[in-house]
């Protein structure tokens, strides 16, 4: 399996920069635009304490991304949390202690989800912490999406579901990340949504990750992710 470990810094988000200054009439008009929104229907009271909150955030936002355009998408958006579980994960794999660690891409890593109620459920984690596609660089966000397409083909030719379900959510953690679940026919309610399906509390334990049990699977997709891994 090829290897590559690759680091991404906030430098890395100066696409905006490259549009040059012919956008600073853009700039304008949506600071106003914004402005407007910000302000309409409400008394001096209920504005004040809202200005000096963003004052707080945009003076902690000016030192992690120095562009005017993340600067105001940080001050209205997720941001990546200082206590982040994808992080967590993501030192365990590095330091080899992830039971369902599945395989390593230039961009991310595969592993098993932790409750397989949809058996074969897996995570493609992006080694760079950002919240959304869209906070990615072009070319690294097409190369992320690329290497999670074959991911979830892995997952796909192993467990062999009736339908593949795809989902980036991230508002519990964001740190962008892709939940593959394969979907079955067996299933009681196979056209419903994994969230609205998955079970809940004591009967969700049964589904836990188990290393004797789910040691096979593991296996089984380690090896076709070797084999996805060989055409990057
Ligand atoms: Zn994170």
């Amino acid at each position: 399996m090829k290897l590559k470990i690759e680091s991404f810094s906030a430098h890395d988000f100066k696409g905006s920069k490259r549009l040059g200054a012919k956008n600073k009439v853009r700039q304008r008009q949506f600071f106003f635009c914004w402005l407007g929104t910000f302000l309409h229907g409400n008394t001096l009271g209920e504005i004040l304490p809202r200005i000096a909150a963003r004052g707080q955030q945009w003076q902690h936002f000016g030192r992690s991304c120095p562009t005017f355009r993340g600067r105001f998408k940080l001050a209205l958006m997720a941001k990546h949390p200082s206590d982040c579980d994808i992080c967590r994960r993501i030192a365990q794999i590095q330091s080899g202690a992830h039971p369902a660690f599945l395989a390593e891409f230039p961009t991310g890593y595969a592993v098993l989800g932790d409750n397989q109620f949809f058996r074969g459920y897996t995570l493609f984690l992006c080694k760079h912490p950002a919240p959304d596609l869209e906070d990615l660089p072009r070319d690294l966000r097409f190369e992320f999406l690329r290497e999670m397409a074959l991911v979830s083909e892995a997952v796909a030719n192993v467990v062999k579901p009736h339908k593949m379900n795809v989902e980036s959510l991230g508002n519990l953690a964001p740190h962008l990340h892709f939940h593959l679940f394969p979907r079955q026919l067996s299933e009681s309610e196979p056209t419903k949504p994994v969230w609205l399906v998955m079970p809940q509390g004591d009967e969700a334990e049964k589904y836990a990750f188990d290393a004797a049990r789910d040691g096979e699977l593991v296996r089984h997709l380690r090896g076709a992710l070797e084999g996805q891994n060989g055409e990057i």
